[in-house]
């Protein structure tokens, strides 16, 4: 082999590498999305990954490169960050990652001049490989965001949601637009709508729009959260499954009789393992019905958690990059389990959820007769299972439901809108 020819393969591999920390990355960003911190042995495999491009890129025959440790690591560092932001901003964020998530679809590209410019500085082939192609990830993801977004169609907005937006925006909805990027709120003579999300375009960006701005969730995201929501219990019913409307969605279906919050960004269920449906049979039964009807589920067993997205995945290599997008469509699936906690019944889940009490063994319950046997309420539509006695589950989770309160939206946004829903202004609700 030449020198020329060992070079290019050292290039390619160098390339390849970075190809494969790259999308042992973005799968990584599915616990930030979910609310979790990454798991150690995909944390070390990306590690790994990344330190290995990195070496190869500094190592030759000749010795250490340092110019190009120091360029590909620092790069590597800034590419990652840009693109773990949207989903970091899943959790109320700083306002640095708040700004690149927000600019999600695009920021990896503010590194091409500085990758150009690294490139021609200095002269190592495997730099400049892995430079290139990280750019060209970039490109392509935001051509193919680009691209999708074309694929949205227009929402009328209802009085509900228009007087909220009207409030936030103090009346200019033009400037308010411009100011925040809202690329989805179409102003035209006298109208004013939404250019929706759908199962092929980027979702919708809740974070900014509903907790940053303190809108109302979009019209089409609640069409596909009732979508969403009635597929998954018709699935738990289908498998026989003793489940519940949970947390928000269960308050909507209680408080706002039937409707989602204004301002929900999830669907939440909770499911009962109990005699054989064991967690296996319950993953396999949704996963197959997630895969016929079009839908992603993602596991997180160790947490005793399911994710349901509205939204399927590309094809691989692909598949893993929706993690980027910011904002989704989502349904959410706690697990409980019966026990014991001082001498009573109780149903236990791992994690914390609004009050609920800590349990013995250093779980969450609820007592058992407050959710057996389910019953049926209405809601988006249908009728949909709930806890045996709905308002002293919603007491265990929240105390006064009743009383409104803003989860995750931002201190200011909830003042401004606290006047219009609860203000008793008649053309609103
Ligand atoms: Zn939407």
């Amino acid at each position: 082999m030449t020198g020329i020819e060992a070079s290019a393969t050292a290039a390619l591999f160098a390339a390849g590498l970075y190809v494969a920390t790259y999308l042992s990355f973005v799968r990584l960003l599915r616990f930030p999305r979910n609310w979790y911190p990454p798991s150690l042995p995909a944390s070390l495999a990306t590690g790994v990954l990344a330190a290995l491009t990195v070496a190869l890129v500094a190592l030759s025959p000749d010795g250490l490169d340092r110019p190009a440790l120091a360029i590909s690591l620092g790069f590597v560092v800034v590419v990652f960050y840009i693109i773990a932001a949207p989903a970091t901003a899943f959790r109320p964020a700083s306002r640095p990652v708040e700004f690149l998530a927000k600019h999600g679809d695009h920021a990896g590209l503010w590194l091409l001049g500085p990758a150009l410019l690294a490139g021609l500085a200095i002269p190592n082939i495997k730099l400049q490989a892995v430079l290139a192609t990280a750019m060209a990830i970039e490109l392509t993801w935001f051509l193919r965001q680009r691209w999708a977004g074309r694929r949205r169609r227009l929402y009328p907005l209802n009085d509900c949601d228009l007087s909220v937006l009207e409030t936030q925006a103090r009346g200019d909805l033009v400037a308010f637009r411009r100011r925040h990027g809202i690329r989805e709120l179409v102003l035209s003579k006298g109208a004013v709508s939404w250019r929706g999300c759908g199962k092929s375009t980027p979702p919708c960006p809740f974070n900014l729009y509903v907790n940053r701005l303190g809108l109302n969730t979009a019209p089409c995201c609640r069409e596909h959260m009732k979508e969403l929501s009635h597929h998954v219990a018709a699935c738990l019913s289908e498998m026989g499954v003793v489940h519940w409307l949970e947390g928000g969605s269960l308050l909507g279906a209680v408080r706002e009789r039937g409707a989602l919050l204004d301002w929900e960004d999830d669907i939440d269920l909770s499911v009962l393992l109990d005699g054989d449906m064991t967690w296996e049979r319950l993953a396999a039964g949704l996963a197959e019905r997630g895969a016929r009807d079009g839908y992603f589920v993602d596991l997180f067993e160790k947490k005793d958690f399911i994710s349901i997205s509205f939204d399927p995945p590309k094809r691989w290599p692909f598949r893993w990059e929706r993690n980027r997008l910011r904002g989704e469509i989502r349904a959410d699936i706690m697990i409980y389990r019966r026990a014991i906690s001082h001498g009573e019944a109780v149903l236990e889940r791992h994690s914390h959820k609004g009050a609920m009490p800590a349990t013995e063994s250093g779980g969450y319950g609820v007592p058992q007769e407050i959710v057996l046997p389910t019953s049926t309420v209405p809601f988006l539509g249908g009728d949909v299972t709930c806890p045996n006695q709905t308002e002293a589950y919603l007491r265990v989770l929240y105390g006064d439901f009743r009383k409104i309160e803003y989860t995750y939206v931002d201190a200011g946004p909830a003042k401004a809108r606290a006047r219009i829903d609860t203000g008793g202004d008649p053309s609103v609700r």
